[in-house]
């Protein structure tokens, strides 16, 4: 299948040749016949399968038939809502390289920028509106956005919105959107909690699959370390002085974590720096061209941060927390292992963390091998524990002795 088989118009394909695209991609392929069939849909699909272009292109096909050509100010006709800035930035400029040709206008709107210079956009007219929750509901709640116009409304990285406690803002936008409009529904991972939400806000939806990060995951070695809890720091600094080399990125479960290890880390003389969601937006881009320009070479990240990072050349993921939805280990490690290079992962266990590996194992279909040999194994630790209550133990009895044979002596030198 060819791209000028998708009955896509002129303007369009004009854009799609010149970005370089030759072949449509799996999800691609499956998803555009399903848009253009105005049908609603729900796809299992992760960042890197294409999954922007696949609801772009079909969105821009549906506008540019149906175009309004009058003066009349432009309303927003197609909404994408995106879980953060970053991945909202990339949506808006594959959007506009795809959109080039077409007359069809794209804004984007997120939080921590300035909302009069967002207004002034929207003002001018804009057919496909890229858009984080909190900002969108903000400027709906100042009347500065209408989405009643909204036919095509795309909720991208469900998932992560879920995650990120969004579900009420969605469902708000949702229903602010025009009745009939179409919803397209794209999720890196579909546990249940995606679906019971898609059955409320999605009708008759078709659904569509693609799997290529599992595939992907085979050009990366995976190695497991199990490690009692308190000794993952010290586990940490050994296998970054000793076995991993290179760009790494580092995936902790929580903001707090990824602090506290990027000091942890600074302290030690590492170049490391942390992103999440409480840093500003020219925060997190700083930190992001640091890493791609060899001022560090340690990121340490929520997966929520990592979601919009675009980095190709990782040459090792260190999961220091391990994920408790084993479709996010394979999409972590499927961060390294790209653009023909083989990549590495590290992935700490703690006791606690054991069922999260037999969960991930059923899902790559393969066990992960285990690293014995390490300094802070579990073994070790007893080991090195057993050492130091025996040593306790004969330093408390050599005490004890020297102080028995002190106190003979007293006695020897009274009874003289
Ligand atoms: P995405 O999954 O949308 O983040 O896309 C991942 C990358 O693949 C982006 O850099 C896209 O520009 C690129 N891409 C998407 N579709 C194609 C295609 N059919 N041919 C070549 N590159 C593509």
């Amino acid at each position: 299948m060819d791209f000028s088989d998708l009955n896509l118009n002129k303007p369009i394909l004009k854009a799609v040749f010149e970005k370089n695209f030759e072949t449509p991609t799996e999800i691609q392929k499956k998803t555009i016949p399903v848009v253009l069939a105005k049908k609603d849909l729900i796809a299992t699909a992760q960042t890197g399968t294409g999954k922007t272009a696949a609801f772009i292109l079909p969105i821009l096909q549906i506008l540019f038939r149906n175009q309004n050509n009058s003066e009349e100010k432009k309303n927003v006709r197609s909404l994408i809502i995106s879980p953060t800035r970053e991945l909202a930035n990339q949506i808006h400029e594959e959007s506009v390289a795809f959109a080039k040709y077409t007359g069809l206008k794209t804004a984007v709107v997120y939080g921590g920028t300035s909302v009069d210079a967002q207004e002034k956009v929207i003002n001018e007219g804009v057919d496909i509106l890229i858009a984080t929750p909190g900002r969108l509901i903000d400027l709906c709640k100042q009347d500065i956005v209408d989405l009643s116009t909204v036919e095509i409304l795309v909720l991208d990285e469900a998932d992560l919105m879920l995650d990120m406690g969004f579900i009420d803002d969605i469902k708000k936008i949702s229903r602010l959107c025009s009745e009939e409009k179409q919803t397209l529904l794209f999720s890196a991972t579909m546990p249940n909690s995606v679906l019971r939400f898609a059955e409320r806000i999605l009708s008759d939806p078709e659904r569509v699959e693609v799997e290529v990060e599992k595939k992907s995951s085979n050009k990366v070695k995976q190695y497991l370390y199990y490690v009692p809890k308190p000794s993952k720091v010290e586990l940490c600094l050994y296998l970054l002085r000793n076995t991993i080399q290179g760009n790494i990125l580092i995936f902790r479960r929580t903001r707090n974590g990824v602090d506290r290890l990027e000091q942890t880390l600074l302290k030690n003389g590492f170049k490391a720096e942390g992103l999440h969601g409480e840093k500003t937006q020219s925060a997190r881009q700083n930190i992001l061209d640091n890493f791609k320009f060899n001022k560090t070479n340690i990121l340490i990240a929520t997966d929520v941060a990592s979601r919009g990072i675009d980095i190709d050349d990782l040459d090792a993921v260190l999961n220091f927390d391990l994920p408790n939805i084993p479709e996010t280990y394979v999409h972590r490690i499927g961060r390294t292992g790209r653009a023909g290079k083989t990549g590495t992962s590290y992935s700490l266990c703690s006791p606690d963390e054991k069922e999260y590996v037999s969960a991930i194992q059923k899902v790559i279909k393969s066990a992960i091998p285990v690293v014995e040999d390490h300094p802070c194994s579990i073994k070790a630790k007893e080991t090195s524990r057993q050492n130091k209550t025996n040593q306790s133990k004969s330093k408390k009895s050599k005490y004890k002795k020297s102080r028995k044979s002190e106190a003979s002596k007293k006695k020897k030198k009274r009874w003289y």
